[in-house]
């Protein structure tokens, strides 16, 4: 257990009441706090005995020392946890996946285990998991064999490595081969302690300890402390899974609880010797993952086996107070062409609720990104639809009829800030030569993407304010103004009821009112029943502009279900506006501009592409 600073303090030269403030803080009290909080070395202070210091050092220590093995960008570091239960704080230092590979197994299997270690990398929520060292075990217990398998390994891959052999010449020699990698070595018992300790001062090394029993390793552990050598990992020898729990958690509970120094290593475990069955194996291993190892050593890996283990590891050592989240966007999985299906997730960190509760009204964003990357149309779920006034009933017919219209669009390839066409073939479109003083635009299945990339081209200082009536389901008109704001250099806004609208400026007919306009151009908003099912409707803001603007209009009429605008647009011909319409083939449904062909309505059929040249150049002052 960690020492207190009032305990510190009492050790202190004359019992912390000197005072002399050379270590640069103004008391001996103050220094023993920083120090019991790691803010300050033991050697600030240049009162403190040899003797004191060593106790302090003792005492400051973490209850399970960090052990490093390996060296460079892939050691692994274990150790220096400091709860029983995650749920107290967080576990620290995942524990390291080995892979077992043997001296006497053939070279085909040898070479599979090095490929597998060096291509199993799954990515995951943003990071790489992957198994971390090889553990090679001197199984002929010969040496000439064993050093030839390591230098095999050593020439192939660089890694962490452990070395095992009940053979401590043979283990020694395998040392010297890869002591600069910093190498676990194990095991190391009473028999070959000495031994050990003599070649590890020379050249350091982890030792991994083995007994017969959690009591057995306080010895060696003791020992080896005695001779300086401190990277060390423990193995109580467990041979089944009840002693193996036992095991790591009397060890964990010694150091962490008792403050048993002794026992405040990290420990390594040994599926691979506990069973022959590779299902087995993996349970055993996913045990020790929850249960306290800092190494983990396997027989073999595969992906199925593999996997899992990781992302439990990664799952149980991710701190609970600080959950996973991915930054909200549209990720490509493998590869994903238009007929791919969209999976949609959320940051909610119990992940067996249902998702779609967590993808609300509140986060549009993740509609319009949707939008962005090629969805067709957007509704809201039945719960939203219902708080929106949608009756049950209502709410299917919608949906089966968009899934019966979206059945009928071609799947096409989208370039995403590329037009879809720039003219129609054999003719060309040119604006009236007289003034224009309104556009107005309708729109309905596909409209957002078109009237985005409209509203990108179109200049600032356009001379003609902009009403859009874009059909959507109700509760994301606002968003969508929002997308429309941040990818237009016009001003896009929420029309409101009675204000003058403005030349480059966009006015969106809100949800669930319709929108017109006045004599004087102002904007009227009402809630008067639904044309045709909508609100707001084209056809009634079309009509206002024949009524109002008369010649002086320009009305658009784009890709969309139905007929909604058709009418109106006919009527701002007759007063002698200029109608266009979205050409079929940009469409993706043809139904409003098509309706307005059969009327007669429209003057002429226009591309996306040509649309902005088009627009400027009909509002341009003459
Ligand atoms: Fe106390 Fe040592 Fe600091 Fe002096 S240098 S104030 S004796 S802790």
């Amino acid at each position: 257990m960690a020492i207190k600073g009032t305990d510190i303090v009492k050790r202190l030269p004359e019992g912390g009441k000197k005072n002399c403030r050379e270590c640069g803080l103004p008391t001996c009290f103050a220094f023993a706090m920083k120090l019991a909080a790691g803010g300050i070395a033991i050697e600030k202070c240049p009162y403190i005995t040899p003797e004191v210091s060593r106790e302090l050092e003792d005492s400051l220590a973490p209850p399970i020392r960090p052990v490093t093995i390996g060296r460079g960008a892939n050691a692994l570091l274990v150790g220096d946890e400091t709860v029983l239960y995650r749920h107290e704080k967080t576990f620290v230092h995942q524990p390291g996946i080995a892979v077992l590979i043997a001296d006497d197994e053939p070279a085909e299997a040898v070479e599979g285990k090095i490929k597998k270690l060096k291509e199993l990398h799954f990515s995951w929520v943003g990071k790489t998991l992957e198994a971390d060292l090889l553990a090679l075990q001197c199984k002929s217990g010969d040496p000439v064999k064993f050093t030839a398998l390591v230098n095999q390994v050593l020439s192939a891959v660089d890694c962490p490595l452990m070395l095992i052999s009940e053979n401590t010449d043979a283990l020694l020699a395998a040392h010297g081969l890869c002591a600069d990698k910093k190498p676990l070595l194990y095991p190391v018992t009473a028999q070959n302690l000495e031994k050990v300790i003599s070649a590890v001062k020379q050249n350091p090394a982890v030792v991994a300890v083995k007994g017969a029993g959690v009591e057995s390793l306080v010895h060696l552990t003791n020992r080896l402390k005695e001779a300086g050598i401190e990277d060390v990992l423990l193995d109580p020898g467990s041979k089944d899974l009840q002693s193996a729990v036992r095991d790591q958690t009397l060890v964990r509970r010694a150091a962490l609880k008792q403050g048993f120094r002794a026992l405040g290593y990290p420990t390594v475990a040994f599926p691979c010797f506990m069973t022959a069955d590779k299902r087995r194996e993996t349970l055993l291993a996913s045990i020790f993952i929850t249960r306290y190892a800092a190494v983990i050593v396997l027989s073999d890996i595969d992906e199925h086996t593999l996997l899992p283990l990781l992302v439990q590891r990664l799952n149980i050592y991710t701190d609970p107070r600080m959950p996973m989240a991915m930054e909200e966007k549209v990720y490509p999985i493998n590869n994903p062409d238009q007929t791919s299906p969209v999976l949609i997730t959320t940051n909610w960190a119990l992940t067996y609720f249902i998702v779609s509760s967590e993808v609300g009204a509140q986060d549009q964003s993740l509609t319009f990104r949707a939008l962005n990357a090629g969805a067709l149309e957007v509704l809201p779920k039945p719960r939203l639809a219902a708080q929106r006034g949608l009756a049950l009933g209502e709410f299917e017919g919608e949906l089966v009829a968009t899934v019966r219209a979206m059945s009928e669009v071609p799947v096409v390839r989208r370039r995403r800030g590329a037009s879809t066409q720039a003219t129609i073939p054999g003719r060309k479109v040119s604006p009236p030569a007289r003034p224009f003083r309104l556009l107005a635009i309708g729109a309905s299945t596909g409209g957002p993407q078109v009237l985005v990339q409209l509203c990108a081209e179109l200049p600032p200082d356009l001379r003609v304010p902009v009403l859009i009536v874009q059909h959507m389901s109700p509760g994301f008109t606002a968003g969508f103004a929002r997308w429309l704001a941040e990818e237009s250099r016009l001003r896009v806004k929420l029309a409101e009821h009675g204000e003058v609208p403005l030349d480059g400026s966009v006015y969106l007919a809100p949800d669930g009112f319709h929108l017109r306009v006045d004599a004087d151009h102002r904007l009227l908003l009402g809630d008067e029943a639904p044309v045709g099912h909508f609100r707001p409707s084209v056809d009634v803001l079309f009509r206002s502009v024949a009524e109002n603007v008369g010649a002086k209009g320009i009305g658009l009429l784009m890709t969309g279900m139905g007929s909604d605008g058709a009418d109106g647009l006919l009527a701002m011909r007759r007063a002698g506006g200029w109608t266009l319409a979205q050409d079929a083939d940009s469409c993706v449904v043809n139904g409003m501009p098509a309706a307005a062909r059969k009327l007669d309505a429209v003057d002429a059929f226009v591309t996306p592409a040509e649309l902005p040249g088009l627009l400027v150049a009909a509002t341009r002052p003459r």
